[in-house]
């Protein structure tokens, strides 16, 4: 349980607190977290005393610890968070376009895409250099190769590199060229690496568990805002259902909750919740509509010839027209969205 304090809180709303803890043999961590104070239990605590201790002057609310996303709630930080990352501000009036291949493979690929997402009005060219692959035989990313090429073709694009970490010991490698670290669905509840994340001046994109509740999901971005970083984008990239004919089920009304569970941004990926081409626009548009702060879309100038991912990347051109649905659509949302001059 946590004990959350008022901002107002004073030093003898906190010494009350504590005495009533200490009175009732439980034991307890002080902590300070967005300028609040906090009392984290971690053990069993009575219905009675934690009835008591919301009732106490000074204090805002007591929380289970599975709903202790303190530092990502918009109960606490009632004001949106706009995340910079190179020229894309995130949660923004803006709608925020990041799109690329799902991993890089070669030069001559990678332009042709950003060249494309500059031409859509993106700002940030996403491509994977350490892929999570289902099978162990399948392409596993360029690595250190792959993120040279993202980042001199991000830079002269004039777009911010997207790139997953896997793992935590790439933690530095994929920080000394991204400027915006993915951390994929399989890895939501890596511990360690969401702990690193947080020691890391970058911002972080969190994609949701392949069946993580949302709870889950904003604990695992609270770990990386406890850790020290404030910079937390979430990104719905659809469930697991029990229906194989999509490759998992777009959670739209995840977007409307969280928007309101948070004040982080929330991008939406229709490349992965569908897994289909087709689908992809048509689900993007919905997305924007739903409220969501932006998108992470998957491009490829050859998609036959992709080594990942090649039956939901967009073509070039079905980007444009995504990006035309996008001018149209950004105001109805209460949005802006302006394609390249
Ligand atoms: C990706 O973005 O290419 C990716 C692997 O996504 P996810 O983690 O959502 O499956
Ligand atoms: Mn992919």
């Amino acid at each position: 349980m946590i004990v959350v304090l008022r901002e107002s809180a004073d030093a003898t709303d906190r010494d009350r607190v504590r005495a009533l803890l200490e009175s009732r043999g439980a034991s307890f961590r002080p902590l300070e977290a967005g300028g609040r104070g906090l009392f984290v239990l971690e053990g069993e605590v009575s219905a009675d005393l934690s009835r008591t201790l919301a009732t106490l002057p000074g204090v805002d609310g007591v929380l289970p610890l599975r709903q202790g996303f303190v530092l990502a709630s918009r109960r606490y930080h009632p004001e949106g968070t706009v995340v910079e990352a190179g020229p894309a501000r995130i949660g923004g009036p803006s709608l925020v376009l990041a799109a690329g291949p799902c991993a890089v493979e070669d030069r001559e690929g990678l332009e042709a895409a950003a060249e494309a997402v500059r031409k859509a009005g993106g700002s940030l060219l996403r491509g994977g250099s350490f892929k999570p692959r289902t099978s162990p035989y399948a392409f596993q990313g360029l690595g250190e190769e792959g993120l040279r090429i993202h980042r001199e073709t991000a830079d002269r694009f004039g777009l911010a590199m997207v790139s997953e970490v896997l793992d935590r010991a790439d933690l530095p490698l994929v920080s000394s060229y991204a400027d915006v670290l993915q951390v994929g669905s399989r890895n939501m509840q890596n511990f360690p690496l969401l702990k690193a994340l947080g020691k890391v001046s970058r911002p972080v994109i969190l994609k949701r568990g392949l069946a993580a509740t949302r709870e889950e999901f904003l604990l695992a971005a609270e770990y990386i805002l406890e850790a020290g970083n404030p910079r937390v984008i979430l990104c719905e990239r659809g469930v697991r259902s029990f229906d194989p004919s999509l490759r998992n089920s777009l959670d739209l009304g995840s977007v409307v909750l969280l928007k309101e569970m948070t004040h982080l941004p929330v991008l939406v990926d229709p490349s992965h919740a569908s897994g289909d081409r087709r689908l992809v626009v048509p689900l993007a548009r919905a997305a924007v509509a739903a409220g969501a702060d932006g998108l992470l879309v998957e491009v490829h100038p050859h998609p036959e010839r992709a080594l990942s991912d090649g039956p939901q990347a967009l073509l070039p051109a079905d980007l444009m027209a995504l990006s035309r649905d996008l001018e149209v659509l950004a105001p109805v949302a209460g949005r802006t969205f302006r394609r390249a001059p």
